[in-house]
């Protein structure tokens, strides 16, 4: 079997252009332009070129795009008061801190000041919690995106097993969660789980959240299963230079799976789309306005 290549950077086109078309109807129809405040702090270069793409993006689908940089010894105090005026600000409908933050700065006490309804990260622990008890949250754009592609893909995912590669709290517990709430029955498999082939080749569904390049191999796979790979790992190519590479092993992982997501132009691309739809739900949800089909769990 050869696996259909589920192409995220077409599909996140696509999602852009419904936030786009909400977008539209907001500012048409409300006289409202939804807002998106995202905060950088320090000079870290991989984060600077995110937040530089996230401000283009937003621009792109008619929202306002706020950049707030600040010093890299900018204090919790300062932080936190930027914070409280952007919670305050009704212009601002989304407020995203990017991460990692310098050491000297609590990431959770951050995180967990910014107002839930703008939280558009969904990393504050209201969401977390709202999520994990099936309630209306913001959900965290990475695992989103990865959902939007499997109920693309495979329509219902009710009663598949899915094996989850990755604990974290940004991707590996949402996703699970967002799994479980379309009624996957799901494995959340780590470092310590035992006989991992074996786990992984229950699976109709595989998401590999684990920061190890190519770990997951074809044999892993069972036939036909869907493997969406979070993975963005850089390696060394022999002839010199480095290359993107998954955390599956993409050749002989799409010579057993049915569909499988690329590395580059899969789950990555969807991730900023989903940070654009969350904010478009968040400001529908701030002014009462039904939410954008499609674009939320
Ligand atoms: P993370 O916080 O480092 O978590 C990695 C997880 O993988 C941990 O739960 C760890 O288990 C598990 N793990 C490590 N080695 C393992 C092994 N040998 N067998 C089984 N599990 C193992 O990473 P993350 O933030 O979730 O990110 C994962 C990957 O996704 C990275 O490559 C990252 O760059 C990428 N990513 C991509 C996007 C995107 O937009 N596409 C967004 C976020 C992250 P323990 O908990 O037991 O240590």
């Amino acid at each position: 079997m050869t696996a259909t290549v589920i192409d995220g950077k077409a599909f996140a086109a696509t999602v852009r252009g419904k936030v786009a078309e909400h977008v539209t109807r907001l500012k048409e129809v409300h006289g409202i332009t939804p807002g998106l405040a995202v905060v950088l702090v320090g000079e870290d270069p991989a984060s600077q070129v995110y937040v530089r793409s996230k401000g283009k993006m937003t621009a792109e689908v008619g929202m306002n795009s706020y950049e707030h940089k600040l010093d890299v010894d900018t204090s919790e105090e300062a932080l936190l008061a930027l914070i409280d005026q952007l919670n305050n600000d009704p212009a601002v409908h989304g407020i995203l801190v990017q991460l990692p933050l310098p050491d000297h700065l609590d990431s959770d006490l951050v995180i967990n000041s910014i107002d839930p309804a703008k939280d558009v990260d969904g990393f504050h622990i209201s969401n977390v919690g709202l999520l994990g008890t099936g309630q209306k949250s913001m959900v965290p754009c990475t695992p989103l995106g990865c959902l939007m592609m499997l109920r693309d893909h495979l329509g219902s995912l009710s009663g598949l097993n899915a094996v989850v590669v990755g604990r974290s709290n940004i991707v590996g517990k949402p996703m699970a969660q967002l799994l479980l709430g379309d009624s996957c029955t799901v494995t959340i498999a780590h470092s310590r789980t035992k006989d991992l082939p074996a786990v992984v080749r229950q699976a109709d569904i595989v998401v590999a959240a684990v920061g190890r390049p190519q770990m997951i191999p074809g044999d892993w796979i069972k036939p036909g299963a869907t493997v969406i790979d979070v993975g963005i790992n850089r390696i060394e190519k022999p002839e010199g230079g480095t290359r993107l590479v998954g955390d599956v092993d993409y050749d002989s992982c799409a010579a057993v799976a049915g569909a499988i997501t690329p590395v580059p132009g899969g789950v990555g691309p969807m991730t900023i789309a989903c940070l654009l739809a969350n904010t478009v739900t968040a400001c529908s949800r701030a002014n009462g306005l039904k939410e954008p089909e499609g674009l939320t769990a």
